[in-house]
């Protein structure tokens, strides 16, 4: 493994432009291996306090109350963000009430649509500006927060106006009509990609929203608040509270809200749904996950080893449908761990600016705290545990890679959400094998499988209970493809047609 912040790339720098030096001639051998490619920060404005986004404008909470947002790479505060109150939801939530009854709900949708398209459009301008800031406030690679969370969310924006003027002919019946005003909770881990999933169905269907953000990573949400801003949106169709737990609570509880949709943790969405039993409020959960990612011995080994690491070190293992266990064939299990073990060996952890990295921060110390407790737990319970030599930056929230060997069914680490870059294995020796081991798990969010044959991966995938099975590759999204989960991993699902069921009255 390789460390990304390598103070040999600042030496080669030195030195007077095309002024040949020795200090500059490479060494023969590895001189040249690495070279640090830092995107610039300078893109970004960020100011010290941000307030909440209200009806239109940005305002400071009723109470005065401040939340801090650190860079967890450096443990650096970025801004002082607006935590908002109870006052502050039921102005929000009458914001979005208004707005609904005069504006949004009533506005044809190739009008709404218009206003989608124009968000989409900003997104893609303005999106080096959203990648640098996603990956300074979440701690993600810039090369994932650029080619991944930030054209995702344009393509949701994209996808999600050309329903707004052709809900009639959705399925839905003929005159499909909004819910009204959606309360939306957020987590951290996608933090501009789980905001655009939760605002382009609503707002295409007809529905105004408030959305809060996580407490860690408010800062995308606010630009793109800022973004609806620059769109024109009438005020109140979106409003941005940003806050902690209590306020995401309030969000939920409060009356006036139609529709609750949450991505977060199994245990908060289960306090949700008792909540709001009884109160006739829409609701769907997006919550954890502990995917199977199951390679047969006839799958190719070096895809099959991609697809193992980007399952479970993309976005640093924080993914809901994260393949965070791998359920390798017996036969072929040695083969396959020595060779992800030279591969997490190439991998480069460190600054999430450089473009070079494919490894970036945990996003809170809390999280760290979570990660090094459950594989600790995996080393007291007899697993074995390896990560490749690698040196962790003095500053910041980091944790290696790491894969457990020797794991059996009843570890913690084969049973609960991690949500890290730590992989379990385990191994099965015939396919029912396989999906006993699999299905043996209270989530039901997602599976990989890796085969060579078509008919394995029908039969495998008709027996997996997950909401999303992938073959032959893992962790694909396109907006036009619904997803979710079901038992422990929630209900409802967001993306595609079926996505827009969640915001429309039949
Ligand atoms: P939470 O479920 O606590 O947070 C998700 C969102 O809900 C955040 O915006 C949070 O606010 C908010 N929230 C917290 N408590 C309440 C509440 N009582 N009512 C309404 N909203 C609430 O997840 P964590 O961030 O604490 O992560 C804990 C674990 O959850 C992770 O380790 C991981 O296992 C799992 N997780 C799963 C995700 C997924 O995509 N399925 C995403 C994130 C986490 P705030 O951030 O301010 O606390």
């Amino acid at each position: 493994m390789q460390a990304g912040n390598d103070a040999r790339g600042e030496d080669r720098t030195r030195g007077a432009a095309n002024e040949p030096s020795a200090e500059l001639a490479p060494a023969a051998g590895t001189d040249w291996e690495y070279a640090p490619a830092p995107e610039s920060r300078d893109i970004v404005t960020i100011a010290p306090e941000y307030g909440l986004f209200l009806n239109g404008e940005f305002t400071p909470a009723a109470d005065g109350g401040e939340l801090e947002t650190v860079n967890p790479a450096t443990e650096e505060p970025l801004a002082r963000v607006a935590e908002a109150g109870p006052a502050d939801v039921d102005r929000a939530v009458a914001a979005a009430r208004a707005a609904y009854e005069q504006v949004w709900g009533p506005m044809p949708g190739a009008e709404r649509a218009k206003y989608l398209y124009r968000i989409a459009r900003l997104l893609q301008e303005r999106s080096r500006e959203f990648a640098v800031l996603e990956s300074l406030d979440n701690g993600k690679p810039i090369k994932e927060s650029r080619d991944v969370d930030i054209p995702l969310a344009a393509a949701h924006f994209f996808y999600h106006a050309g329903w707004a003027d052709k809900l009639e002919h959705a399925g839905f019946g003929p005159s499909p009509r909004p819910v009204g005003v959606a309360g939306q909770v957020i987590p951290w881990n996608f933090p501009l990609l789980m905001a655009a999933w939760k605002l382009a169905p609503a707002l295409a269907a007809g529905n105004t929203c408030v959305l809060k953000p996580a407490e860690t990573t408010p800062l995308t949400a606010l630009l793109l608040a800022e973004v609806c801003h620059q769109a024109g949106l009438p005020p109140g169709v979106v409003n941005v509270l940003t806050g902690a737990g209590e306020t995401g609570a309030a969000v939920v509880e409060h009356p006036g809200v139609d529709k609750v949709a949450f991505t977060g943790s199994t245990e908060v969405g289960k306090q949700i749904r008792r909540t709001l039993a009884g109160t006739g409020k829409r609701l769907t959960l997006e919550l954890g996950g502990k995917a199977a990612n199951v390679v047969f011995d006839d799958a190719p080994v070096e895809a099959a080893v991609e697809g193992i690491v980007n399952g479970i070190f993309f976005n640093q293992g924080h993914v809901c449908c994260a393949g965070s266990r791998l359920l390798v064939q017996e036969s072929v299990a040695d083969a396959v761990v020595d060779r992800l073990r030279s591969r997490l060996s190439t991998l480069r952890l460190g600054d999430p600016l450089d473009k070079n990295t494919d490894i970036g921060a945990i996003n809170s110390r809390q999280q760290l705290d979570k990660i090094r407790d459950l594989s600790d737990a995996g080393d007291a319970e007899g697993a074995e545990r390896w990560s490749p030599p690698c040196q962790l930056p003095d500053r910041g929230y980091w944790f290696p890679p790491t894969v457990f060997t020797g794991v059996s069914q009843s570890h913690r680490i084969a049973r609960e959400e991690i949500f890290g870059p730590v992989l379990s294995v385990l191994t099965f020796r015939t396919p029912e094998e396989a999906v006993t081991k699999a299905n043996n798990t209270p989530y039901g969010l997602s599976a990989g499988v890796w085969t060579d044959k078509g008919s394995r991966i029908l039969w495998l995938s008709q027996r997996l209970r997950a909401g999303v099975v992938w073959a032959n590759t893992y962790n694909r999204f396109d907006p036009a493809s619904p997803f979710g989960g079901y038992r422990e991993s929630g209900f409802g699902r967001e993306g595609g047609r079926h996505g827009l069921a969640a915001y429309l009255d039949a």
